[in-house]
């Protein structure tokens, strides 16, 4: 492997944490119904879901850079629904990993696995396999002792949070994250068993609003955005609700895939919108419709 492709690889498996975030969107991707994340320790973990599955002779491009299924030129970027488009993830983690890849293609007959340390493929056959993926990742950072040591205590916990906002985004599949299960539900139900909160709901076209103006004081304050599905930073937004007396608040914004830029960077955790002033007026008008009392 070159320096470049270590270093790139090194800003997508930056954590744990980015690590099974990458993996369970793999698993949104391939339209999983159930996704199972088990959490053994920050260093080893698994993702299993049941979706479409990989083709045996897929499997070694799937650990390969810059290789996609996903799209097949930049006009795709204008249209994209899914999470990945990179194709770095899958070959980053087996950078810095001993990767087990297991899989079989619903149209295909017997599943493979491929097994990928450092880089380095150990094996690579058919299987028999039930179906959809698993990938396991053993000894995370084996070989850069500098990131393992600056992982985060919390780690586990953070892991956590991340699989948990993309179930927050994606309540029509079943998530398992260790030993607790959510089942398919509505939107309003999915946050209340991830949040334990109730909260006020309003929407208005492309935004749907789930609220509390009163800090009820429980555990940490909850302030979520997505845009089409995906957990981003918007300071503009944050500052506009809080603003408004917005104390905790999960917003989801549902623009078409063309109105949005995520490849601002490898964790795709930033949203360029094409006209944020657009976002802004709407969201300005939503929340002083619903919430105030206007005097006729
Ligand atoms: P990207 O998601 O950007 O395409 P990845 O490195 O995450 O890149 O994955 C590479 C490819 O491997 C994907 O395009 C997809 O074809 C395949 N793949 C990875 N994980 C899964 C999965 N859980 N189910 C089906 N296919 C998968
Ligand atoms: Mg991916």
């Amino acid at each position: 492997e070159n320096v470049i492709s270590k270093i790139a690889a090194g800003q997508i498996a930056v954590s744990p944490s980015s690590v099974v975030k990458e993996l369970v969107e793999n698993s949104l991707d391939a339209n999983a119904s159930t996704v199972t994340v088990l959490i053994n320790s920050p260093f080893n973990f698994k993702v299993i879901d049941d979706g479409e599955g990989i083709p045996f002779k897929e499997l070694p491009l799937a650990v390969e850079r810059f290789s996609t299924s996903k799209i097949e030129n930049s006009e795709d970027l204008l249209k994209l629904r899914t999470y990945g488009f990179r194709g770095e993830a899958l070959h980053a983690i087996s950078l810095f990993s001993r990767l087990v890849l297991k899989s079989r293609y619903y149209l295909e007959e017997i599943g493979g696995v491929i097994v990928v340390k450092g880089g380095v493929v150990e094996n690579y056959e058919p299987i028999p396999f039930s179906s959809g993926t698993t990938v396991v990742v053993e000894d995370l950072y084996f070989n850069v002792p500098v990131r393992k040591k600056s992982v985060s205590r919390n780690e586990k916990q953070r892991m956590k949070n991340v699989v948990e906002d993309l179930a927050i985004a994606n309540e029509g599949v079943v998530f398992k994250i260790d030993n607790v299960t959510y089942p398919v539900s509505s939107k309003m139900e999915r946050i209340y068993r991830v949040t334990g909160k109730g909260f006020e709901l309003k929407e208005k076209e492309f935004l749907t609003l789930f609220y509390k103006t009163k800090f009820d004081g429980s555990s940490g304050r909850v302030k979520k955005i997505f845009v089409n599905r995906r957990p981003v930073v918007s300071k503009e937004i944050a500052v506009l609700l809080r603003k408004h007396h917005i104390e905790e608040y999960i917003l989801f914004i549902e623009f078409p895939p063309s109105e949005v830029d995520f490849n601002i960077s490898p964790l795709k955790d930033k949203v360029v919108f094409k006209d944020l002033s657009n976002v802004l007026r709407n969201l300005e008008s939503l929340l002083n419709k619903n919430l105030y009392f206007l005097p006729q």
